[in-house]
């Protein structure tokens, strides 16, 4: 890998297929489809680390290969289906939960016809941590930040993260963020920066350069769906075929 850049990879739902015509039936990866992504950058010689692993690479700190791995929306199919193959290559990952649904479903995705899936309960969150995986915040409601007046904004940022942290029982713990739909506007990331996150990802597609510029707090990542061969993983992951796509818009 050209460590100049290293690839956070964005997975949403790790299951299997749902009907087709399902509305976003490409962003759930099936269970043997993950695994077989993990053990091809295992085989390889990367190790797959949550963001607060990551950042010491990203800041230029340490070298090696490795890559990011991150899960949005704290689907409950994450628990069942990656956490052990994570654990079995002792890799870490970060899921991004949305504060005010755990336990509940994907509800901000009613108006779209999106079928409703389970969201991780706290146990289930708290039995992530125990097993060396991180969790991070994706708001409290999963809203589009770029419409939101400046008092939801502080409530969905660094409310997020209060609960969060209470939850789990983890003051401080909670300090990795990721933007709803990849949308932010100058409002939002400076919120983000008030709320003292370390690192903000985004659904910017290419691979982080090194040392990050800029703080952290707008990093691009590398959208896995449920057609991504373990061949096109490792062209998106070990070349700049991610990054001239992100150049493109
Ligand atoms: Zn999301």
């Amino acid at each position: 890998m050209n460590q100049a850049r290293i690839p956070i990879l964005m997975y949403h739902q790790i299951d299997v297929a749902p009907p087709k015509g399902t509305p976003l039936r490409g962003l759930v990866v099936s269970p043997r489809t993950f695994s077989r992504h993990m053990w091809m950058m295992h085989f390889l010689g990367y190790q797959g680390l949550s963001m607060g692993e990551l950042m010491p690479y990203l800041r230029g700190e340490r070298t090696g290969r490795v890559f990011g791995i991150t899960f949005d929306d704290g689907y409950e199919n994450n628990f069942h289906n990656a956490l052990p193959v994570l654990r079995r290559l002792r890799f870490s990952a970060t899921c991004y939960a949305v504060a005010a649904r755990i336990g509940q479903s994907n509800i901000w995705d009613l108006d779209e016809g999106i079928g409703q899936v389970s969201l991780m309960n706290e146990a289930q969150l708290q039995a992530w941590i125990d097993a060396g995986q991180e969790i991070g915040s994706h708001t409290s409601n999963h809203l589009d930040l770029t419409v939101c007046a400046q008092q939801s904004l502080e409530l969905e940022i660094g409310g997020s993260r209060r609960l969060l942290e209470s939850f789990l029982r983890q003051p401080g713990g909670v300090q990795h963020f990721c933007y709803p739909y990849g949308r932010l506007n100058t409002d939002s990331l400076q919120c983000v920066a008030q709320a003292a996150y370390v690192s903000a990802t985004t659904t910017r597609r290419g691979r982080v350069p090194v040392p990050v510029q800029d703080g952290a707090l707008t990093l691009p990542r590398v959208l896995v769906s449920r057609s991504t061969t373990w061949v096109q993983l490792l062209l998106k992951c070990l070349t700049n075929y991610e990054d001239r796509r992100g150049v493109q818009g």
